[in-house]
């Protein structure tokens, strides 16, 4: 079954949209998988954006995902990659159609809640930096409801 690595970023911490943003993800039949709060070290959020070094807004990147706890999760179901964007919307919450997380919740593409993994192969990378420990493994006794 696919995984993705979702992280509520520190914003989204701080507004009180934790459980908001768990329940779109839940609702839809994903299964959670990973869960915990940390804050990141600057090392560390330079690795996990390590493909955006070169661009304008990196330092500001950095600055603002080091700046409070943030919560990493990984989510599994069928599809969750794409559906999980689709979940969170487009990065500039201007362009965000109402309905996705950022589209509700946010206003500045610098601080628009939330991450998703943009494709397995770095959903994998992801997942093996945030959770070096491993994840849980349990199947939902809801499967059946929600896959045919
Ligand atoms: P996404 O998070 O939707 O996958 P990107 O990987 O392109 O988007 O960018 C990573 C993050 O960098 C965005 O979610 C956003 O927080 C930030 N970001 C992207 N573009 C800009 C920008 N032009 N100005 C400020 N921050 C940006």
């Amino acid at each position: 079954m696919e995984q993705t690595f979702i992280m509520i970023k520190p914003d989204g911490v701080q507004r009180g949209l934790v459980g908001e943003i768990i329940g779109r993800f839940e609702k839809k039949g994903f299964s959670l998988k990973g869960l915990k709060l940390l804050t990141v070290d600057r090392a560390f959020a330079e690795k996990h954006y390590a493909d955006l070094s070169a661009k304008p807004f990196f330092n500001g990147l950095v600055e603002y995902i080091i700046s409070g706890p943030v919560v990493a999760m990984v989510w599994e179901g069928k599809g969750v990659v794409t559906t999980g964007r689709k979940i969170i919307g487009a990065t500039n919450p201007a362009e965000s159609a109402p309905g996705t997380i950022r589209g509700d919740y946010a206003i500045d593409i610098g601080r628009n809640v939330i991450h998703g993994s943009d494709a397995v192969e770095s959903a994998r990378k992801e997942i093996a930096l945030w959770f070096p420990e491993g994840i849980a493994e349990w199947r939902s006794s809801l499967h059946s409801w929600i896959y045919e």
